[in-house]
């Protein structure tokens, strides 16, 4: 098996020099560097040699508690010791105040290393997001610190058996007991909804306050622990048996009378809820391009040494010399390049405060075309190994097994497409995706990015005229392949300017 390489030059390239993270005023490309290449060290070290034997043990229930896989809880002493989960978090709860730009590095190798783990160890930062944002003083002074220091992990609380997709539909039940309030009811699919390697766990819970809706959702912390230590009323009922992230513990809770507390307003459990889920939609879009670069890498190495057939002259070659095996190499490499790029361009945008209006339009393309592309590369490097690609062996089919969930959690794709083309698009969001192509196209020239605005722009006037949730795929397809152009184009023209790989040249033609 080709041991896990982090693609580190592609992704400071991406940043630098596509997404132009230059243009930020607080852009450190040398710090990204060299904060990208101690992320890498340990992850190539300590992460990803725990992947395989992860994804074979599993996690298993004992007496009531998670148990990771062997070295889990030691790979995650090292990267708390590192300092890894306070990168983002402010200095004055502990944190390091590094920018969003900086975890966009980290997470994509994290991915690539070791999905389960990341995903275990990847809802701090939007936890603490969320507490910046809707926490009391005393909340972001109680619960930040330990976030950072990584004494506490944190988990999202939403789905329950009748509320997946419609949160509208959720049933766990908040109730005020004195200064605070208790949970009763079912959670589902929680990913690390409990394990052995942080001291404490940070349920962030979305619990019904009153019979209205959605407006009836209000959001919750609900640490493991009460503060006079002992363990409160959350307990794991199972782990679900699933395809692939056998090393993530996606966990049944039952909440019974558990002590929590409010954050944010009563009835607003839902807007809280989604300044976590905005940040871990762009995650998962990493996630995806972290599988896509996994399987080029894992394919391109197999292909360089396999030798079968014949080259022209008759002699022996080996697969890559085949036409259709470069083809696929290629194509590979062009979904985890392009949808770097994209993904970058999101966060980069995000970072500029400029234009939320643009980052809110980009954050589902990028998370459909990401993860999309993350399951069509691990397929397509499959098919480059043969048969070989099938068995276990050489660990494409653990990055299938483990890519294919990113384009159903954090909001199904399909559901993502609609809400593009029945909210997004025909609002200011669509106007700052309209004329951000405008400007690339002014910016790079050629017929091709002005041609694909046309296009779009008539697929948006025809949302308005037919019924867009039956249009939504087609709409968000029309989407990727305009905002592609875009990034062709920026691609062609840093690789032109910045000393790019030959292969970055040759497949954005
Ligand atoms: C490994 C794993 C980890 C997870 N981690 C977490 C977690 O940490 N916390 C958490 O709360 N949840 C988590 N989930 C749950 C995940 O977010 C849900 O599975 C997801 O939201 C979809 O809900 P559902 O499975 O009930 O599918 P459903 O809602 O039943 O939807 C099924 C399909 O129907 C389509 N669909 C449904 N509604 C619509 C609509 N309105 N418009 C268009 N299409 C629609 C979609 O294509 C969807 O794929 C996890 C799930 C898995 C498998």
């Amino acid at each position: 098996m080709k041991p896990f390489e982090a693609p580190l030059g592609d992704i400071l390239f991406s940043l630098d020099h596509v997404a132009q993270a230059s243009d930020l005023p607080d852009w450190d490309a040398d710090l990204a560097g060299e904060i990208g290449a101690h992320f890498a060290a340990f992850a190539q070290g300590e992460i990803a040699p725990l992947d395989e034997p992860g994804d074979m043990q599993g996690c298993r229930l004992e007496n009531g508690r998670v148990l990771m896989p062997d070295g889990f809880d030691t790979a995650y002493a090292a990267y708390s010791e590192q300092g890894w989960p306070s990168l983002t978090a402010p200095e004055e709860f502990g944190g390091q105040g590094l920018g969003a730009l900086m975890l966009a590095i980290t997470s994509e190798v994290f991915s690539g290393a070791n999905h389960s783990l990341q995903m275990v160890t990847g809802l701090v930062p939007g936890a603490v997001r969320t507490l910046l944002r809707f926490g009391t003083p005393d909340q972001k002074a109680r619960y930040i610190p330990p976030l950072a220091s990584g004494e506490t992990l944190a988990t999202m609380c939403l789905t329950e058996p009748e509320a997946g997709s419609d949160l509208s539909r959720v049933r766990c039940k908040a109730t005020p007991e004195g200064s605070g309030w208790t949970i009763s009811g079912e959670k589902i699919f929680i990913s690390g909804g409990d394990q052995n390697m942080s001291d404490r766990i940070l349920h962030l819970v979305l619990a019904r306050t009153s019979d209205d809706g959605v407006k009836g959702l209000s959001l919750f912390l609900c640490p493991c622990t009460r503060a006079d230590g002992s363990r409160n009323s959350v307990v794991v009922t199972r782990i679900e048996e699933k395809m692939g992230l056998h090393a993530s513990p996606t966990c049944q809770l039952a909440f019974d009378g558990a002590e929590a507390e409010l954050i944010g307003a009563e009835g607003q459990g839902l807007m809280a809820m989604f300044t976590m889920m905005n940040h871990a939609r762009l995650d998962v879009a990493l996630q995806g391009v972290a599988h896509a670069a996994r399987s080029y890498d894992i394919a391109c190495a197999y292909a360089a040494e396999r030798v079968q057939g014949r080259g022209p002259d008759g002699s022996a070659v080996t697969l890559d010399q085949h036409a259709d095996v470069r083809r696929m190499l290629d194509q590979i490499d062009w979904l985890a390049v392009s949808g770097r790029s994209l993904a970058h361009l999101a966060f980069v945008t995000m970072e500029s405060e400029t234009a939320p209006d643009l980052v809110d339009f980009l954050t589902p393309v990028a998370k459909v075309y990401c993860t999309e592309a993350g399951i069509k590369a691990a397929e397509l490097g499959m098919q480059v190994l043969g048969g070989y690609g099938y068995l276990r062996e050489y660990r494409l089919e653990q990055t299938y097994r483990d890519a294919r969930i990113t384009s159903i959690y954090e909001g199904a794709n399909g559901i993502h497409a609609r809400m593009l083309a029945t909210r997004l698009a025909p609002g200011p969001a669509g106007d700052a995706f309209a004329g951000f192509v405008a400007q690339e196209s002014a910016r790079w020239g050629g017929a091709e990015i002005s041609r694909a605005l046309d296009t779009w722009q008539s697929a948006r006037a025809q949302l308005a005229d037919q019924d867009g949730a039956a249009q939504a795929h087609g709409f968000m397809q029309t989407t990727i392949d305009t905002v592609l152009t875009c990034i062709g184009a920026r691609l062609r023209a840093a690789a032109d300017h910045h000393d790019a790989p030959d292969r970055i040249k040759r497949i954005c033609g």
